[in-house]
Parts: structure tokens; C-alpha cells; sequence
């Protein structure tokens, strides 16, 4: 269950808004199997209770890992999620990114690396405030990966999925099916 903290009224309208239609996704779309139930457990009112907390106006959106010890960029699980004044007002192609930014770090909270975050907001808010991966985030993808253990085929791992390098197809790293293209062909948009 989320936990919202130190949010105004008009931020948790927002909020609410945004987590009615992340639900409704949630259950519409496959997510990879382990994954989509810590997802579904923690957006369940009796699931394990994660934090959103409001930061204001300074600072970025981001998950605390440990005490003292934060990071945008790899996390590793975590019960707290920090929300900036900025993810409110923020937009990609004149979408709002609310809902895509909470997704992206609710991924973080379970464990879920650079790769995993990226691809589970854009297949949920392509279109819809996500934001396609940029050169920077590619690079993390590969900072992240960790050649060997559970590996299928060849590729850059995350927690629950397996990215092409070449083609950057993701798939589901347990089953191998196909999960998004982050630079789809022209026609498949
Ligand atoms: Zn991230």
C-alpha cells in the first residue's frame, strides 16, 4: 500500500488521479510474472507499505536505499519514495509525467535497475508522459548490467528483463517474450 506524505490537497488530487490509472494499466497489461506481483502487492491497500513523500521545491524525484545513502540511478529496493515539486509540472510531448515518474520509481522500490524502470514506464505511459530513454540512460543500462548469473541470450540485463544492444528490443529475461521496443519501426507507433 502507498503511503502519500506532506502532499497539498490539489498535489494529492493529482496523485490519486494519476495512481487510479496506473492500477487500471496495471491490471490490463503482462507484466513480466515476479514483477507484477511485488507491483500489484504494494498498489494493494493490504500489500507492504512504501512511502511517497513530497520534497518541494529543491532536490529531484529518487528512492532512499539506505540511510544517508540515496541515489537516482541504482537502487536496489527500497520503502521510500521521494516526489519533487517539478514531477507535477513536468511534460514530454505535452503529456503530464506524474503517473510515468511514480511508476518509474515504484519500479526502483522493488529492486528493479535503470533498465527495468525505463522500460515498465514506457510501456505503461508511452504516449502518455513517458519519456524514451536518452543517451545518458543508455549508458546506465550498461553500467548496471551484470554479465553472467540467469542470463538469456545475449544482452543487457535489469532485475526482470533483457535489453537487445543492437536492436533495443527488451524481453522478459525469464521467458524471453517481448516486452517493448524502445525505438519501435515508424509503422508499429
Ligand atoms: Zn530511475
Amino acid at each position: 500500500m502507498l503511503k502519500f506524505e506532506d502532499f497539498t490537497p490539489r498535489q494529492m488530487r493529482d496523485l490519486s488521479s494519476v495512481l487510479g490509472v496506473l492500477k487500471k494499466k496495471v491490471r490490463d497489461r503482462r507484466l513480466p510474472r515476479d514483477f507484477g506481483s511485488l507491483l500489484a502487492d504494494i498498489l494493494a491497500r493490504t500489500g507492504e507499505q512504501v512511502c511517497v513523500t513530497f520534497r518541494g521545491n529543491e532536490g529531484s524525484c529518487g528512492v532512499k536505499t539506505k540511510p544517508g545513502q540515496e541515489t537516482k540511478s541504482f537502487t536496489l529496493g527500497s520503502n521510500q519514495i521521494f516526489i519533487c515539486q517539478k514531477a507535477f509540472t513536468a511534460k514530454h510531448d505535452g503529456k503530464p509525467r506524474l503517473g510515468a515518474i511514480l511508476l518509474h520509481e515504484l519500479v526502483h522500490t522493488r529492486g528493479g535497475l535503470e533498465l527495468d524502470a525505463e522500460t515498465f514506464e514506457n510501456l505503461l505511459f508511452r504516449g502518455e508522459g513517458a519519456r524514451p530513454p536518452d543517451r545518458r540512460d543508455y549508458a546506465r543500462f550498461r553500467e548496471q548490467d551484470s554479465p553472467g548469473a540467469g542470463r538469456r541470450g545475449a544482452g543487457i540485463q535489469g532485475t526482470w528483463v533483457l535489453m537487445n544492444p543492437r536492436t533495443k528490443e527488451v524481453t522478459d529475461k525469464k521467458i524471453g517474450r517481448h516486452v517493448i521496443h524502445f525505438r519501435p519501426r515508424r509503422r508499429d507507433r
